[in-house]
């Protein structure tokens, strides 16, 4: 049998065992081609195949509205950070942003070389470990757009509840959630994500648009830049991640396999509360960094309160087989990701090695 690790990985992490054996199968193979998916044109009807159907999946699985359109870029949602004022900030305009950590922090940077970004809210002076309350945020109707950071990798907070922003155009940088639950895009000017966490593999970056929103941007900019580049060629003006949209693909059809986001959230929730309970029950052997109302189901952040035996926790935890617990190098402490295709199993013997080892060392 297959052994497989206990992978609590940030990005890339872990994709579901089913698709990797299909693509395994489908290899050197594909329906019949005579040669894998990497090796067939991006022009071919099998790779246009391949390529519209996982735009359909993500569509239908999203209920993503007609007037959106989804587009499968490249450079990472980093790259999202500068493409973003790049189009939508016209020079001396301001664009609100809201922080709520690292990543936040690097989208907010990159917009002062285009315009002027404001601060709409920011949980910084409690050190990220709260998402703002709707009440705090400072809606300016002028800006081009609010941007937001879905769910905080690093420091393990997520939105439960987005802010409504009437005509302003909401952005979200979705790459540590997107798929994870169910959500109204049309809520949502543009939602953006890199694929390594519950897509697929890193390579691709999911843009969800809304064509009006779009068609504001600004045209005096490098071609491979624009989005209106890639939604008039349907993602395929250059070569794109040929390999990565495939396993992305076969990702989608896993989730609706799985039975859709509404099944996806209820699973990720009970992953989550798993190893949050023993946190909880711990006495405070065991704390969170997030405060409760703001805890990420997808980046479990926690610190075993003890120094030395947090030292000790994270090294048995490795011996024990458990990869990816270490949390974030600008942040210590511990992390567990528990993304769409970790299975329920790993995170229960997480939550089951944790309570053994306050046992043994308490
Ligand atoms: N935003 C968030 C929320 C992230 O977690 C990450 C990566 N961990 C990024 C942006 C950067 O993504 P990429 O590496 O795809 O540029």
């Amino acid at each position: 049998t297959t052994k497989r690790a206990f992978n609590f990985n940030a990005g890339p992490s872990a994709l579901p065992l089913e698709v990797l054996q299909k693509a395994q199968a489908e290899l050197v193979d594909f329906k019949g081609t005579g040669m894998s998916v990497m090796e067939l044109s991006h022009r071919s009807a099998e790779f246009e195949g391949v390529h519209n159907e996982a735009i359909a999946n993500l569509r239908e699985l999203y209920d993503i509205p007609e007037n959106y359109e989804v587009l499968f870029l490249q450079g990472g949602a980093s790259l999202q950070f500068s493409m973003i004022p790049m189009n939508f900030l016209k020079e001396g305009q301001k664009a609100s942003y809201i922080q709520t950590g690292a990543w936040s922090e690097k989208a907010f940077a990159e917009a002062k070389l285009f315009g002027t970004p404001v601060e709409a809210a920011s949980s910084k002076s409690n050190n990220y470990k709260n998402i703002p309350a709707l009440s705090e945020i400072q809606i300016d109707e002028e800006a081009a757009y609010l941007h937001l950071t879905s769910n905080n990798t690093i420091f393990g907070t997520q939105w439960k509840t987005f802010p409504t922003t009437g005509d302003l155009p909401l952005i979200a940088d979705m790459s540590s959630d997107i798929l994870s639950k169910k959500i109204d895009v049309s809520n949502f000017a543009m939602i953006y994500a890199g694929a390594q966490k519950n897509l697929g593999p890193s390579g691709v970056t999911v843009v969800i648009i809304r064509k009006e929103f779009l068609e504001k941007a600004n045209s005096n900019i490098p071609t491979m830049l624009k989005y209106a580049t890639h939604s008039k060629n349907n993602s395929l003006y250059n070569t794109p991640p040929t390999f990565g949209i495939y396993m992305l693909g076969e990702v989608l059809k896993w989730v609706k396999a799985e039975g859709g986001l509404e099944a996806i959230e209820q699973r990720n929730e009970e992953k989550a509360k798993y190893i949050y309970d023993v946190i909880d029950n711990s006495n405070g052997f065991y704390y969170g960094h997030a405060t409760e109302d703001s805890r990420s189901l997808m980046n479990i952040t926690f610190r075993v309160a003890d120094e030395e035996l947090e030292k000790k926790f994270l090294a048995e935890a490795k011996t024990a087989g458990f990869v990816g617990l270490n949390g974030h190098r600008s942040v210590g402490g511990c992390r567990a990701s528990t993304y769409n295709a970790v299975p329920l199993e790993t995170c229960k013997a997480l939550a089951d090695f944790m309570v053994k080892f306050q046992q043994d060392n308490q």
